[in-house]
């Protein structure tokens, strides 16, 4: 995935809230087609879907990031997950920001976000300036829960090639 240049250029208001299970079809679709059930729920096991408080299902990676096992996928009889994009999509379509109470930036020995990232997406070498998330972000979400200060916010993706 292609992330913004600048990563502190978003809004809070461009905050994915909230981030439906992966491969969901279209929000509005989404709506519609989960009846709550929890199916997704009970088949993750590594804790990253919930009920959200809309009554509906969504991620959350505070206590666990995805392993793309399509368990969910399987689980959900209500088409609102869509099985058939597991091997052509991207699970989930977010941007990631890195915000400025991340400890590394005020110069903190904190690497604890690239310590979870077994996909070696976050990056260090930059002067100084923190974490830089790469392209070949996964989009797992692994980095999520472990940051110290809750500093990394998943946001949509700026630009139609960006996701
Ligand atoms: S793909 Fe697997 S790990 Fe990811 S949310 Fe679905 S069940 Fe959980
Ligand atoms: S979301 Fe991206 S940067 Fe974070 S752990 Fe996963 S692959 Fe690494
Ligand atoms: S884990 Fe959080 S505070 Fe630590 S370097 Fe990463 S973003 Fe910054």
């Amino acid at each position: 995935m292609k992330l913004p240049a600048d990563l502190q250029q978003h809004d809070p208001a461009d905050t994915i809230r909230p981030l439906r299970p992966p491969w969901a079809i279209a929000e509005w679709a989404f709506a519609a087609r989960c009846d709550g059930c929890q199916a997704c729920v009970r088949a993750c096991r590594e804790g990253v879907l919930k009920r959200g408080a809309d009554g509906l299902v969504e991620a959350d990676f505070r206590f666990g990031g995805c392993d793309f096992c399509g368990a969910c996928l399987a689980a959900c009889d209500r088409g609102a997950l869509r099985r058939e994009l597991r091997s052509t999509t991207r699970a989930f379509r977010f941007a990631i920001a890195i915000g400025t109470d991340c400890l590394a930036r005020a110069g903190e020995p904190c690497r604890t976000c690239q310590d979870f990232c077994d996909s070696f997406a976050i990056r260090f070498d930059t002067g100084g300036q923190g974490p830089v998330v790469l392209d070949n972000c996964s989009g797992c979400g692994a980095c999520v829960g472990p940051c110290p200060v809750g500093s990394i916010k998943l946001y949509r993706p700026t630009s139609p090639g960006s996701a």
